[in-house]
């Protein structure tokens, strides 16, 4: 495992595990960057998936997450096989994840060959932009793939999009109950839903109840989702746990755009089920944005485990990753 200490010239800069980071071949990332400056904003960084490494470190982010999605057939293998390679030349610092394409011929073999040959932690599945819903039969081989290796899933199915072309099909394949029904097959399994579910909040909190290995990640959820739209952040003190009564769950007010200071105890009271994920390089602002309002809010210990505890508890030790 990573375990050096910080450099002494940064004492108080926490170390951090991003768990949500984008990695596509060069042709593939500038095809990605070019949608979202024609949709969405300016992306600030754009570099090789070589150069993220370092760039990341300067932003304290030590270790990553590693994430690619297709929603083109014939894909899925070049690219499970680009994250393999670049986990074996940076081992201490990327942790890999698959993708596939449910429903394309070959794909549950692909999903075999990923977690097991390839040894990739995980895989990733985007609900509306592979236009899959999490209860579709054809998510069937990955859930049971994953509850079968104890690996992990990430899956994209909070149902904001920058694009609302096809807003009434996103919010179809994105409905809470189709991810709640999926979930209940195999409830146990590792699962993390990025964005905190936007624009659900409320209701992915509500599952981690139910679902012991949810994790909730961070991701333009603390923040940058408002910078990303020109909106100024909002300068709050966190509203004191003690104004919720006692044995009573904070509850939001509304569900779409939970301010900071509503997500603070929502976080202290389960520190362990929320990991620190960027987005990066798919942003407009640099990645330790959101790094910075966690520090400001969260105290030491919740920051400390949300930035790194519970993300090296559930991926490991940097040497198990990579080809067997
Ligand atoms: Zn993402």
């Amino acid at each position: 495992m990573t375990t050096r200490e910080l450099p002494a010239t940064s004492p108080r800069a926490p170390r951090a595990f991003d768990v949500h980071v984008h990695l596509f071949p060069g042709m593939l990332a500038r095809f990605i960057w070019k949608w979202f400056e024609e949709n969405a904003w300016q992306i600030r960084h754009k570099p090789t998936p070589e150069e993220t490494f370092d760039l990341l470190a300067r932003y304290g982010i030590e270790r990553m997450v590693g994430l690619c999605y297709t929603h083109q057939p014939g894909l899925a293998g070049m690219l499970n096989d680009f994250m393999a390679e670049l986990v074996a030349a940076h081992p201490e610092r990327l942790v890999g994840f698959g993708t596939v394409l449910p429903g394309e011929e070959g794909f549950e073999a692909e999903v075999q060959r990923a977690l097991g040959e390839l040894n990739l932690s995980g895989i990733k599945i985007h609900c509306h932009v592979q236009k899959i819903a999490p209860d579709d039969d054809r998510m069937l081989p990955v859930f049971d793939a994953i509850a079968e290796t104890g690996k992990v899933l990430q899956i994209h199915c909070g149902p904001v999009s920058e694009s609302n072309a096809h807003k009434h099909e996103i919010d179809d394949l994105c409905a809470v109950p189709r991810f709640v029904r999926a979930m209940r097959r195999t409830p146990d399994i590792k699962v993390i839903v990025p964005h905190i579910g936007y624009d659900e909040v409320q209701l992915y909190l509500d599952m981690l109840d139910e679902f012991p290995n949810l994790y909730l990640d961070t991701a333009m959820a603390f923040g940058g989702y408002r910078v990303a739209r020109g909106e100024a952040l909002p300068d709050v003190r966190p509203l004191a746990l003690a104004r919720y009564e006692k044995g009573q769950k904070p509850r939001l007010p509304e569900l779409w755009k939970p301010a900071l200071e509503q997500l603070v105890p929502q976080i202290m009271e389960r520190p362990e089920r929320f990991l620190f994920g960027t987005d990066f390089p798919n942003l407009p602002y640099d990645p330790d944005l959101e790094m910075r309002e966690l520090e400001r809010y969260l105290p030491e210990d919740v920051l400390r485990q949300v930035l790194w505890d519970n993300a090296a508890r559930l991926f490991g030790p940097a040497e198990r990753q990579g080809r067997t």
